[in-house]
């Protein structure tokens, strides 16, 4: 069980839940209350660290609670795939004792073959006996195939799970976990040389959204997102790591190479042209800031991305629809 609070101390953080989601004028949906409740219990400090940043600097809203839900709620998952995989473990080694078993059975059987027919009475016991441990050992045997089955099954569903859990539903990309995962990925198990991380940060996308519509903006991202996927499918991996943030990890390159390559996809968005698919207003263009920093050796993931981030801040402040490097 994960919170231990009794039912008055519950009360209480509930009713301070609500009134800092009122606050904000954010809805008291589950993914939203689980963020706030966590906040106030304060169990989890990089959550609140988080948020507190969030609030600090005025970008809360529902994007970022849900990715603070996704980043330290949603993935418990994990944990139950350790559990099911002990399970499969016991079962694959009831398994292995069963046919153990079965061959001693087996042997039993080939001795009372041999004895001598003097002494048919108890040929005859010996016999039935071995016949009804064969029996009740065929349904075992059913038995454990059946759960190895349905362990497989739930193996199967838990993986799939998994994805979902790195996956993020809007741009189907991978999210912060799956960022995680394939930045230990490239650095501890291929252990890659070269590696270099770049933000891309869509240009006054609020403004956008505020004119046209949350619904156009997530088509933007989407359609942005997908563009990414496209370049990066050879050449690296793209994760969607805010709201209207993206992040591409790209493996075997150097900097100024890695900046080349997102200049010119820098260049290909600015190109892409949406029209309203109500009004068939042709909506305005949208540009892109990107920073980018090369990873040094032995360097954790979150200050070779703080690095980018600096980088993308005077893109930001150099005028927009920019790359610049660390
Ligand atoms: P800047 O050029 O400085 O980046 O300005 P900006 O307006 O893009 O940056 P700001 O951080 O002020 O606002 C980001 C906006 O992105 C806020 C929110 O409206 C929008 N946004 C974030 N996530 C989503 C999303 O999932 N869907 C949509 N439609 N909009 C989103
Ligand atoms: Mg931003
Ligand atoms: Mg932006």
């Amino acid at each position: 069980m994960k919170y231990h609070d009794s039912y008055a101390d519950s009360q209480v953080k509930m009713r301070q839940a609500l009134a800092l989601l009122d606050e904000y004028r954010l809805a008291s949906n589950p993914v939203n209350y689980a963020v706030a409740y966590e906040y106030i219990s304060g169990v989890n400090q990089d959550l609140v660290d988080s948020l507190n940043e969030y609030i600090q600097t005025k970008a809360i809203d529902p994007y970022a609670l849900e990715s603070l839900y996704q980043q330290f709620i949603s993935n418990r998952v994990e944990r139950d795939e350790a559990c099911v995989y002990q399970l499969s473990e016991t079962i694959d080694g009831l398994g292995s004792a069963s046919s153990e078993s079965s061959s001693a059975i087996r042997q039993l059987d080939e001795h009372v073959q041999g004895i001598s027919a003097d002494n048919v009475i108890a040929l005859d016991e010996i016999r039935a006996v071995t016949e009804a441990i064969k029996t009740s050992h065929k349904r075992i045997d059913k038995f454990v195939q059946e759960a190895q089955k349905h362990a497989q099954t739930i193996k199967d569903e838990l993986a799939t799970a998994r994805m979902e859990a790195l996956t993020d539903p809007l741009t189907k990309l991978l999210n912060r976990h799956g960022l995680t995962r394939m930045f230990d990925f490239y650095v501890n198990e291929l252990s890659k040389s070269k590696l270099n991380a770049a933000i891309i940060d869509i240009d006054h996308f609020k403004q956008f959204n505020d004119e046209y519509g949350h619904l156009i903006g997530d088509v933007i991202l989407r359609r942005i997102a997908k563009l990414l996927q496209e370049v990066t499918n050879d050449c690296g991996e793209a994760f969607r790591y805010g709201g209207e943030e993206f992040l591409l990890l790209l493996p075997d390159t150097d900097l100024k190479a890695a900046q080349m390559f997102v200049d010119d996809i820098r260049a290909k968005v600015e190109k892409l042209r949406f029209v309203s698919a109500k009004t068939k207003q042709r909506l305005p263009r949208l540009t892109i800031s990107i920073g980018v920093s090369e990873h040094r050796k032995g360097e954790a993931m979150e200050s070779l991305i703080s690095r980018a981030d600096e980088a993308l801040y005077r893109a930001k402040n150099g005028g927009r629809n920019q790359v610049q490097s660390a």
